[in-house]
């Protein structure tokens, strides 16, 4: 490696220090790279005058004397998410920060069409007008869909939700002027959430929206399996001739803990079965029985996994106030512990998988940036 490439590198190393850790100092970079002190001076002054970082306040250190601490700035770049799911379409813009700035969500019914492709680009690019974003900025665009992709993540190994093919991808990507990617849609809520744990904490995200999946997260990515269908959790067995399944089985946890299933009751209104919940034995006693199943996925997905649980998805961004009645259902289930504190209600409430497809440029941009 010349000796140029070595420096460039390195300065990318400290932007990513200072971008992963919003407490870094001059002093706490250096320890973490192995550098001299004037170096990661020289090097925090090149990011300075890039407008890449800034200084952002000061830490008292243990010599009285204070430590500047310095941050990204949020607004060098930004991405769009959209998630598509049969009946509803989101957009979201995030920045650098994995900020939210602004989101649109209409109740649309997916087709592979011109139509629903016109509208969907319509909203992208409204919501950059809305916000002066300079298309230069922006890194690109991430669609989650209910599909499981095949290696390539551009053919479809598996789409019975939306009704889509090989060649849906590409007419997509026609409306959509900017670098496009393509994730699942629960893989994708996945990545929303693992910024909420440290890098090197692994846990097991479990979807819970108009269909059921997961993802199982190791040091900030997503594990993909063999065939890229890991933590296809909806279509774990929970009752043998159970429900019947979409997929065409029986007794898959999709038939039993599927946002549907509460919100079929408040006309698809997920948010008004929660806020009449309180007052509703009816709605009480199904959701005490979605608790029920909800309870052996998660001490199945424990025995397996070993890892935190995370109740995600849209159910899971009104699962705060219900975690005391699931856990004591986890807890009768389990052969080993007497707490289910590894059962966690989700942090990324807000359109996760939208904001996690988006991520999927931020990384990019984070991990490759002077390289
Ligand atoms: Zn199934």
């Amino acid at each position: 490696m010349s000796d140029e490439s070595s420096k460039s590198r390195t300065l990318g190393d400290v932007y990513r220090c200072i971008y992963y850790d919003p407490q870094s100092t001059r002093n706490s970079i250096a320890d973490e790279l192995g550098l001299s002190l004037p170096t990661v001076t020289n090097y925090l002054n090149a990011l300075m005058e890039d407008g890449l970082i800034h200084m952002a306040g000061s830490l008292d250190s243990t010599g009285g004397r204070k430590a500047n601490v310095y941050n990204i700035v949020q607004t060098v770049r930004y991405a769009i998410g959209i998630n598509i799911s049969a009946r509803h379409l989101s957009v979201v813009l995030i920045d650098l920060g994995v900020n939210i700035i602004d989101m649109a969500r209409v109740r649309k019914n997916f087709e592979d069409s011109e139509e629903y492709y016109t509208t969907m680009a319509g909203m992208v690019e409204t919501l950059l007008d809305t916000h002066n974003i300079s298309r230069d900025l922006l890194l690109g665009v991430g669609i989650a869909m209910p599909t499981i992709f095949n290696s390539d993540q551009k053919t479809v190994y598996y789409a019975h939700v939306i009704r889509i093919d090989n060649n849906t991808f590409s007419r997509m990507a026609s409306f959509i002027p900017y670098p496009i990617l393509f994730c699942n849609d629960a893989s994708a809520g996945g990545m929303a959430e693992s910024r909420f744990f440290p890098r090197d904490k692994s846990m097991t995200y479990l979807s819970l929206c108009a269909s059921v999946g997961g993802a199982t997260l190791h040091n900030g990515e997503v594990m993909i399996g063999d065939f890229w269908r890991s933590s296809e959790f909806g279509h774990m067995r929970i009752h043998p001739d159970g429900k019947k399944c979409y997929c065409g089985q029986r007794g898959c946890l999709d038939a039993y803990c599927s946002e549907k299933i509460l919100s079929s009751f408040t006309e698809e209104n997920l948010g008004l079965f929660f806020e009449q919940l309180p007052q509703n034995p009816g709605f009480q006693f199904v959701f005490d029985e979605y608790l029920e199943h909800l309870a052996l996925a998660v001490i199945n997905l424990r025995m397996c996994y070993d890892l935190d649980i995370v109740i995600g998805g849209n159910v899971g961004s009104y699962m705060a106030d219900h975690m005391d009645a699931l856990r004591k259902k986890v807890i009768r289930l389990n052969p080993f512990e007497k707490n289910a504190d590894f059962v966690k209600a989700c942090h990324s409430k807000t359109e996760a998988c939208a904001v996690g497809v988006a991520m999927h440029h931020i990384n990019s941009f984070v991990n490759t940036i002077f390289q």
